[in-house]
């Protein structure tokens, strides 16, 4: 382990430590003793509230040489990705095993951004506009929470508490996040003011889970958390079923897209902000449930 002086920019009053290890267990050992210590990886988030001067933490506990963390591998049936592995390597390595999360990964910031920028990071700022998060409840993603005392997973549903907060505990770190890999199409749309380097007025993410004849999908920036979208993906699931589409591959009728549609906007529970009105996010939302579903079939029924 090395403690660095600051090399942040401080005032004359704060002095700030940074620790630094590239051993796992060491990093959890740290984090016990010292459980008001920021993490940092990618900085993408972090560097930005430092440089505002929005927080001025004490201690920070570099992870970025921790190669644990930018592992990921297959692990009974499902992906166990590590908290550290940045979005333009999930992109290149894993879009087409996750490809749900990879549409999401490119839109975030710029090349930049994606190559230090992580997953862990953003379930680690648990903003409603993270555009990795939505993907990650539409797939029941978990989430591996590690400390001295072992390790917990915990439903990416219930690690998200609110807007930017979490239920990570002083002593634990983010580990990795374990989800499954696509079954069938998957797609992420996302709305902004322009079309990159911009966080999401509303976004998207929608499944498709042939196997278990399921469609989920999941509302990100329009509620204090991602919000699963539970009555439109049972009408679609009814639908589906009823007209026998999973094995005809038939086209979904129009009026059952438009109820889909209706019953998005419905689950949304958006404010007005700088980025967009209330009304325009219900609005949105239903446009992009519409498009993200006739996307995902049409692919589903050329495959
Ligand atoms: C120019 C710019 C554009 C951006 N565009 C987008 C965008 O389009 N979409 C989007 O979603 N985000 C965007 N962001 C925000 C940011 O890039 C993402 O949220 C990113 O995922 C953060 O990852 P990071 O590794 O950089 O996290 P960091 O900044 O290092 O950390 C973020 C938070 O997570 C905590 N943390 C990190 N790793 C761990 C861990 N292993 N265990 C416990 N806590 C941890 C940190 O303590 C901190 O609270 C943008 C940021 C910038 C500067």
């Amino acid at each position: 382990m090395c403690r660095l002086p600051a090399t942040a920019a401080v005032s004359e009053t704060t002095a700030m430590e940074v620790l630094q290890t590239d051993a796992w267990v060491e990093a959890l050992e740290l984090k016990a003793a010292h459980p008001d210590a920021v993490p940092i990886a990618g900085g993408t988030d972090l560097m930005v509230e430092l440089n505002f001067d929005r927080i001025r933490p004490l201690v920070m506990l570099d992870l970025t040489r921790i190669a644990e963390l930018t592992e990921w591998g297959p692990e009974n049936g499902r992906l166990r990705v590590g908290a550290g592995v940045p979005y333009a390597r999930l992109i290149a390595e894993l879009g087409d095993r996750l490809p749900g999360l990879a549409i999401a990964s490119r839109t975030v910031g710029s090349p930049q951004i994606r190559n230090r920028g992580t997953v862990g990071g953003n379930l680690g700022t648990s903003s409603p506009a993270g555009d990795a998060l939505p993907p990650l409840f539409a797939s029941d993603a978990e989430v591996e929470l590690a400390s001295l005392a072992g390790t917990r997973r915990i439903g990416v549903g219930q690690f998200v508490t609110g807007p930017k907060r979490n239920c990570l505990a002083d002593d634990e770190l983010i580990a990795a996040f374990r989800i499954a890999p696509a079954e069938g199409p998957q797609q992420f749309a996302k709305i902004g003011t322009r079309n990159a380097m911009v966080i999401a007025v509303c976004s998207l993410a929608l499944s498709t889970w042939p196997e278990r004849q399921a469609v989920t999908a999941c509302i990100g920036s329009a509620g204090p958390t991602p919000i699963r979208c539970g009555e439109a993906e049972q009408f679609i699931a009814g639908v589906l079923g009823e007209h026998d589409l999973w094995r005809t591959r038939a086209p979904i009728p129009e009026s059952a897209l438009e109820t889909f549609g209706e019953l998005v906007e419905h689950a949304a529970r958006p404010i007005d902000d700088v980025r967009g009105t209330a009304r325009y996010r219900h609005h949105a939302l239903g446009v992009l449930a519409r498009r993200t579903l006739t996307w995902t079939w049409e692919a589903y029924r050329c495959a």
